[in-house]
C-alpha cells in the first residue's frame, strides 16, 4: 500500500505543480498517471509546440515546460505510479481515501487531488475482432519499454508521428520491423517520413502501404498478422508483436463513477474557496474541473494547485494555523507552516 499526504491523479502540468506547492507546505505527494510518462497533454499531444502564455517564459516548448516542472519538483521526491489508471475510490473509516488502479496498486491518503485533465488517454483500437484476446500477449497500444522488442519481429500499424518515430527507433532494436499504413501518404513530420523511406530502401524497415492489418494469428501469443492490401489482396506475415499506434483519445473514464458532481464531462468544484468537489477531501484542479468563468489553460491549473494545497494543509492539520510565506524567504524546502516558525524565518531574512 502506497501512503502519502496528497494523492494526485494525473501527472500533467497541474499535477506536477501540485507537488511543488504541497512540498512548500512539507506535504508528501504521490502521482498516478495512465500514461507511461509525466506531462499530460503537453508531453503526449504537443511536446514540440511552443507555448506563449506561461508567465515569465515568452516562448517555451511544451516538452521543455514538463522537463522544467520535473526539475522544479525534484527536491520533494514525489512518488509515481505510471502506466496505471486510477479505477476506484473508497472512503475508509479513518476518513482517508483508498484509490486502486486498473493493475491493482493501492494508494492511501487523507486528500485526493484529481488533476485528470481531459481524462485518461485511451488508445484508439483498430477493428480487429480478436484483438482483445492478444492484449499484453503480443499486442500493445503504447510502447512502455522498447527493450521488450529486442531481437523480435514487430509489426507497427499507423500513419502518424508515433507510428513513424517508433518504426525508426525499433529499426535499431528489433530483428525485423514492418510498418503497415492504409494510405501512401503519412501524417507525421516530414523528416520522420523521409527517414522511414530511407530505412525502407536500406532494407531495415519493411514498409507496406495501402494495406490494413485485419486479423491476428496465434494461440497464447501473437504469431502472425493477416493483412489486406488494396491491390495485392490478402497477405500473411509472421511476427512476435503487433503495435497499432492510432493515437489516444481522452475519456473521463472511471472517475465519472466516483459520485462526484459532473457537468459537461468536467468535475464541478467550489471556486469561491478551494476547488473542493462535492465530496470533502477530494479536490479537482486544472482542465478536469468546471466553475463559472473557468479557463482551460495551464496557468489556471497552477493557480488552482496553490489554493488547493493550502486547503489540504488545513484538512490534514486542523489544529495548525498556516501562514503563507514567500519562497524568497523560505526557499523551496518551505517550513512547517506554523506562525512561530514563519516569524522566525522572516526575522532571519530581514537580518
Ligand atoms: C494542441 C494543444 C495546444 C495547447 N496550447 C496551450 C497553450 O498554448 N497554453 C495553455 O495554457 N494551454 C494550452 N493547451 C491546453 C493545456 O495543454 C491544458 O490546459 C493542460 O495540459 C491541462 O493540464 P492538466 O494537468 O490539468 O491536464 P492534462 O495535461 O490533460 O493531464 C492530465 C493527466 O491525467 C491523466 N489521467 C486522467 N484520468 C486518469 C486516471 N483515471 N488515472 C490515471 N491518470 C489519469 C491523463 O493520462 C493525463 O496525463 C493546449 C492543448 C492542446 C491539446
Amino acid at each position: 500500500m502506497i501512503k502519502t499526504d496528497i494523492l494526485i491523479i494525473g501527472a500533467g502540468p497541474t499535477g506536477l505543480f501540485t507537488v511543488f506547492e504541497a512540498g512548500l507546505l512539507k506535504l508528501k505527494t504521490h502521482l498516478i498517471d495512465a500514461l507511461p510518462q509525466p506531462g499530460g497533454q503537453c508531453a503526449e499531444i504537443y511536446p514540440k509546440k511552443p507555448i506563449y502564455d506561461i508567465p515569465g517564459f515568452p516562448e517555451i516548448m511544451a516538452g521543455q515546460l514538463v522537463d522544467n516542472l520535473m526539475e522544479q519538483i525534484k527536491p520533494f521526491s514525489p512518488g509515481f505510479t505510471l502506466g496505471e489508471r486510477a479505477e476506484t475510490i473508497e472512503k475508509l473509516e479513518d476518513d482517508t481515501f483508498l484509490v486502486t488502479t486498473n493493475k491493482g496498486t493501492k494508494h492511501n491518503a487523507p486528500v485526493v487531488a484529481i488533476a485528470g485533465g481531459l481524462g485518461s488517454f485511451e488508445p484508439r483500437k483498430p477493428p480487429i475482432p480478436n484483438i482483445q484476446d492478444f492484449e499484453d500477449k503480443g499486442v500493445a497500444y503504447i510502447i512502455r519499454d522498447p527493450e521488450v522488442y529486442r531481437d523480435k519481429k514487430v509489426v507497427i500499424a499507423g500513419g502518424g508521428d508515433s507510428a513513424l518515430d517508433w518504426t525508426i527507433f525499433l529499426a535499431e532494436v528489433a530483428s525485423e520491423v514492418t510498418l503497415v499504413h492504409r494510405r501512401n501518404e503519412f501524417r507525421g513530420a516530414l523528416d520522420s517520413v523521409e527517414r522511414v523511406a530511407e530505412l525502407s530502401k536500406l532494407g531495415k524497415v519493411n514498409l507496406i502501404t495501402e494495406a490494413e492489418v485485419k486479423e491476428l494469428k496465434g494461440e497464447d501469443h501473437v504469431t502472425g498478422v493477416g493483412i489486406h492490401h488494396k491491390t495485392k489482396g490478402e497477405m500473411h506475415l509472421a511476427t512476435d508483436h503487433f503495435i497499432p499506434l492510432f493515437g489516444l483519445s481522452p475519456k473521463l473514464g472511471p472517475i465519472a463513477n466516483w459520485g462526484l458532481e459532473i457537468e459537461k464531462n468536467a468535475i464541478k468544484v467550489n471556486n469561491a474557496y478551494d476547488y473542493q468537489t462535492n465530496i470533502p477531501g477530494i479536490y479537482a484542479i486544472g482542465d478536469v474541473n468546471t466553475y463559472p468563468g473557468k479557463l482551460k489553460l495551464i496557468l489556471s491549473g497552477f493557480h488552482e494547485a496553490a489554493i488547493m494545497c493550502q486547503s489540504a494543509y488545513q484538512r490534514i492539520f486542523p489544529d495548525k494555523k498556516y501562514v503563507m510565506k514567500y519562497t524568497t524567504v523560505g526557499g523551496v524546502q518551505g517550513f512547517d507552516g506554523t506562525k512561530k516558525e514563519a516569524k522566525k524565518e522572516v526575522v532571519k531574512a530581514i537580518n
